[in-house]
């Protein structure tokens, strides 16, 4: 996986080392996530905390990194601010208000997405682009969150053109956030289905599950 990212980040003309591959280990068994530690992987996302648990602490040995995709209920705010390193789908102020108390703080601040649901489906997470600013706004004001930049997980398409029309609407909405001040730097965007067109649109961070350990049972 890493030198298919590699070489589709040289057809794009971007350094191979900007583009951080998450590994997605939702329903995955821990065996596997430590091989994947042992080969190297370091960085790992996880949808359900309760299921989540128990796996970063089966791995605390391993110098891993934590990013939390799912949605966030009020009630497992505090339990993702604890263990996590960074939480991609914020989408609301009250979410991001519960991360920001309840992050430890013994630990940096936990670095965080907003999720921006681009597809505009009902059905999805996530915040309309236009109301990525109002809620960019607010979490600026928190100081135990650090906004890093944007994610999506946009509808599913098999064609690279519409897959890249969603990723270029949210690389716009990232260069608005920029152009109003805000030092964003993180892209996380593409999964196993999309993540060439991703890259080819600035992914920073693709987030890839049944491409790396098969499908999910
Ligand atoms: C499950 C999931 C992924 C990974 O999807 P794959 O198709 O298995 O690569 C990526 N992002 C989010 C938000 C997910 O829930």
């Amino acid at each position: 996986m890493r030198q298919t990212i590699e070489k589709i980040a040289l057809k794009n003309q971007r350094a191979a080392d900007t583009i951080c591959l998450i590994a997605v280990s939702k329903t995955q068994p821990v065996a596997l996530l430590e091989t994947a530690a042992l080969q190297g992987q370091r960085d790992f996302a996880e949808n359900y905390i309760k299921e989540a648990l128990p796996k970063i602490e089966a791995l605390k040995k391993y110098p891993l990194i934590w990013h939390f995709i799912g949605s966030i209920q009020s009630n497992k705010a505090k339990d993702i601010a604890q263990h996590f390193d960074w939480v991609h789908s914020v989408d609301r102020e009250k979410i991001a208000k519960l991360l920001n108390d309840h992050r430890p703080t013994t630990m940096p601040p936990l670095n965080v997405c907003i999720e921006i649901n681009v597809g505009n489906e009902a059905t999805k997470s996530g915040v309309a682009p236009s109301e990525a600013a109002m809620l960019a706004e607010k979490i600026s004001h928190l100081p135990r969150l650090k906004l890093r930049g944007l994610m999506a997980l946009p509808p599913p398409s098999n064609d690279l053109n519409t897959q890249k029309n969603y990723f270029k609407q949210v690389f716009s909405v990232f260069e608005t956030l920029r152009r109003l001040g805000y030092h964003l730097d993180t892209l996380s965007m593409g999964t196993s289905q999309d993540y060439p067109a991703a890259i080819a649109e600035g992914a920073t961070h693709v987030r890839i599950g049944t491409a790396l350990f098969g499908s999910r049972s």
